[in-house]
């Protein structure tokens, strides 16, 4: 097909119209619920007392027995790179460009960076990826990253300068120049009409006043320390999700939220923290649970492998979705699940069935023996488990 544009006003207004509606369930679930809310800047005056300042300038105190901590975080800045918020942005400016630009830079190839960055290439952007480490997505199995090169690369032109530490940023007019030092030792310059700065988020704790009640931040991260209970150094005061240790991922500060509800009531909550998936949302996705084969192997661990590729899946040919593949990692001696990894079509969904399995310790021949419809992707999963088991998966 020739001449296809991308309407960005209107791509925009709908992703605005999208948030707008789930915040908006998020208030009337709040009503349901008997919840009341308060818009303003809260502090802590102690530790049962809460100031909120409102936009208005006015204020109002209101206290509590125990209050939890969840403001989150927000991108993380270099000291040589100035975000203007004009050329040089954030993942937040960047959910709101208006036009299809011509070259951005991503500074970062991290999860942002190549969710966004994907995002652009597919409307038409040249995309260039800068980045300080030899892989994407570096913390996830060193197999997803690869993978997830070379189909950005292949489907959408993306292009990935490695081993790259970025050293500066200047904007002139309309154009700004990213200048950083490749594996070479070598200074190396790109022009773009954006650089999206995506190296991180550094959790938010700016006006609340902790220092009132004598929390203290860690150095790095600015983190806010947690018992094994997500309870403060200030008894009765509790912090959840990107503010502190851990993932940060909405769903894993959806779990620490009811597991302080349940425990403030007295309950007996667990979280187990290895078996919080993790989701990059480009296309392939990426998802990824449990232990990866590095750390398997730093460990010591005796582990078995076993993958399959979505190139041998019936309904991925017929969705002409064929890039990726699912690993599983069984125990050598046990057989038990140890880590699921994927990149393919719908990953994201899929991990579900890998997470469900190890919460139940599951063995890979579990998986290998459950019946999956076909024709879906989620069979590459029983594949790779049979591949896992005893190296008999029956369609590679
Ligand atoms: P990230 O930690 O995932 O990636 C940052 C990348 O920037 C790393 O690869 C790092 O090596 C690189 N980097 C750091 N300094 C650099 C420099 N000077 N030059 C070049 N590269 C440099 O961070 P992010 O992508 O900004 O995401 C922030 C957090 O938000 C992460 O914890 C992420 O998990 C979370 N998040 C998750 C999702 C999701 O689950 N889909 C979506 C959005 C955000």
């Amino acid at each position: 097909m020739k001449d296809l544009s991308a309407n960005m006003t209107q791509m925009i207004a709908r992703k605005n119209d999208v948030v707008a509606q789930n915040t908006a369930g998020i208030t009337y679930l709040f009503k349901k619920n008997k919840i009341d809310t308060y818009e303003g800047l809260g502090s802590f005056v102690d530790k049962n007392t809460i100031k909120i300042t409102k936009n208005d300038g006015s204020e109002e105190q209101i206290t509590a027995k125990n209050v939890i901590i969840a403001t989150g975080s927000k991108p993380t800045s270099l000291p040589f790179l100035p975000i203007d918020k004009k050329r040089i942005i954030t993942s937040t400016e960047a959910l709101n460009i208006t036009e299809v630009p011509k070259h951005i830079v991503v500074i970062g190839g991290g999860v942002i960076g190549l969710e966004l960055g994907s995002v652009y290439a597919r409307l038409g952007t040249k995309v260039s990826v800068v980045e300080f480490m030899p892989s994407i997505i570096a913390t996830m199995d060193a197999g997803l990253g690869k993978e997830l090169q070379r189909v950005l690369k292949k489907a959408l032109g993306m292009e990935f300068f490695m081993n790259h530490k970025v050293t500066g940023a200047s904007v002139e007019g309309e154009t700004v120049t990213v200048t950083a030092d490749n594996s070479k030792g070598e200074q190396v310059k790109f022009e773009a009409d954006y650089c999206i700065v995506a190296v991180g988020r550094t959790a938010y704790t700016e006006g609340l006043g902790l220092e009132n009640i004598g929390i203290k931040t860690e150095e790095r991260g600015n983190k806010i320390p947690v018992n094994e209970h997500l309870e403060t150094t200030v008894p009765g005061v509790y912090a959840i999700g990107d503010v502190i240790k851990g993932a940060m991922l909405a769903h894993k500060a959806e779990d620490e939220g009811v597991y302080v509800a349940e425990h403030i009531v007295g309950q007996k909550p667990h979280i187990n923290y290895n078996l919080i998936p993790g989701v990059v949302y480009t296309w392939p996705e990426v998802a990824s649970v449990g232990y990866t084969e590095e750390q398997l192997k730093a460990s010591g661990t005796k582990y078995k492998s076993g993958s399959f590729p979505f190139k041998a899946s019936g309904r991925a040919k017929a969705s002409m979705d064929t890039d990726g593949f699912v690993k599983v990692l069984a125990d050598a001696n046990t057989d038990e699940i140890l880590g699921v990894h994927m990149i393919g079509p719908r990953a994201a969904d899929m991990i579900a069935e890998a997470v469900v399995a190890m919460e139940f310790r599951a063995s890979a021949e579990d998986i290998a023996r459950i019946c999956h419809a076909h024709p879906t992707y989620t069979e590459a999963i029983k594949e790779a488990a049979m591949a896992a088991t005893e190296n008999r998966a029956i369609h590679i």
